[in-house]
């Protein structure tokens, strides 16, 4: 078995095998596959089993992996050098798409992640607004940054370590987390901090938590009352941007936030970061404002070819309604096998997203999302990677689909899953 043996190198050099830890498998049991090549909706492992991917390397390949057009971008933009550390014509192109597509932002910076994409809008609403607090929400991850690491979902989530050891009492302070969902807790905490909050971050659907759909109403009072008090209203898309729609959560539920953060899909699969705004904040940076953020390989030529290349293909809207096809065909299967078995289940979706609570409760916060057997999930992901199938390795995750599941591939794994129901 080469995973294993490579499994048993990684541990002796890198903490936990991984440099990422949801990649370890710990909430799953048993040891993680490495895999050699990915094509398509199929992973290849380095012991050459072919699994069908619904992790989509965590939401970027919405094209599937390794995609022909995607593939000759980088390589053209390769055969000019890999970085340059001055601007390219690449970083203008980018910049354009992203301020058509997602109206809001006026103005883009590129950097190379999500988490710092997070960790300079919540900079720069500071300094916009020359007050220290902000205000996110239990179970939304924003990336690591010392800010957000505070009740954040995805790996932090499942690993049971919502804080994390090294984050400094005094800065968590400055970061008042809230129940998601909940009016009252939010108008209670701007009375509390008068003048002092400089900026609300959330998921517009938080999906690092399984997923969550905000109750009716709920995003436009955050947005009036983030207004009505001079706070920065910033929507984290880093997962959401261009995968529900061109113009993101935003686009759909009609709302304009100041900031929005980028990243996963405009990378094309390549390391990148973004974020952008009104342009009256935006204008706020450096080297236009005292506000310092800056980036060795921002705006990488690679990283924006591929990104390019990747929006480009989602220029169309016909690619996200077969992209919700998918997702409800999946829901369907799921969420049948599920009732017709009897277990107890919420099988949320929304277009190529959906995810597998092990509950009775409808899930509308970190609270009720946490009534998921975590234990019968773990049983589902083994059944299903043992019959082909890789789901995200934790019961707090999102599964992705890709335009590459079109076709026999979504029917087969539909066919799996639902095998892997009836033995649970
Ligand atoms: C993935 C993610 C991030 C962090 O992005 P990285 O590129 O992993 O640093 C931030 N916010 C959301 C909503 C994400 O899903």
């Amino acid at each position: 078995m080469i995973s294993s043996d490579l499994f048993e190198r990684a541990k002796k050099l890198i903490p936990g095998g991984v440099n990422s830890p949801v990649r370890a498998f710990r909430s799953v049991g048993g040891a993680p596959f490495f895999v050699k090549a990915a094509h398509g909706a199929t992973l290849t492992t380095a012991d050459d089993r072919e699994l069908i991917d619904f992790v989509c390397t965590w939401g970027p390949a919405i094209h599937g992996h390794n995609h022909p057009v995607i593939r000759d971008a980088i390589a053209a933009a390769l055969n000019n050098g890999t970085s340059f550390g001055t601007p390219n014509p690449y970083e203008v192109e980018m910049a354009e798409l992203i301020t058509t597509y997602v109206p809001s932002i006026e103005k883009v910076r590129m950097c190379n992640s999500g988490t710092e994409a997070t960790m300079s809008a919540i900079r720069l609403a500071r300094g916009f607004t020359g007050r220290d607090k902000i205000i996110k929400f239990a179970g939304c991850y924003h990336g690591h940054s010392d800010s957000l690491l505070i009740k954040a979902g995805s790996g932090a989530l499942t690993h049971g370590h919502p804080d994390s050891a090294g984050v400094p009492a005094s800065f968590a302070q400055e970061t008042i987390v809230l129940p998601f969902n909940d009016r009252d807790a939010l108008t209670a905490a701007f009375s509390a901090n008068p003048d002092a909050i400089a900026g609300v971050i959330l998921e517009p659907y938080p999906a690092n938590v399984g997923l969550i759909r905000p109750d009716e109403g709920y995003l436009r009072f955050l947005r009036e009352l983030t207004a009505q008090h001079g706070t920065v209203l910033i929507f984290d898309e880093v997962m959401t941007g261009f995968r529900l729609a061109k113009g993101g959560v935003q686009e759909i539920e009609a709302i304009t936030p100041d900031l929005t953060t980028l990243g996963k899909i405009i990378g094309g699969g390549l390391p990148v970061g973004a974020f952008g705004g009104r342009a009256d904040i935006m204008d706020r940076l450096a080297p236009e404002g005292p506000v310092y953020q800056a980036g060795t390989l921002s705006g990488n030529p690679l990283a924006m070819a591929a990104g390019i290349a990747a929006l480009k293909l989602l220029a169309d809207d016909e690619a996200y309604a077969r992209l919700a096809r998918l997702g409800a065909q999946v829901q369907s299967a799921v969420a049948g096998a599920l009732a017709a078995k009897g277990i107890a289940a919420q099988v949320p979706q929304t277009g190529s997203m959906w995810c597998t609570y092990f509950t009775d409760q409808p899930v509308r916060d970190l609270t009720t999302a946490q009534t998921t057997d975590a234990e019968l999930f773990a049983r589902y992901f083994r059944g299903c990677l043992d019959q082909g199938v890789y789901l995200p390795p934790s019961a707090y995750e999102a599964c992705f689909i890709s335009t590459a599941h079109e076709g026999a591939v979504i029917d087969k794994a539909c066919e799996i899953m639902t095998d892997v129901i009836k033995t649970l």
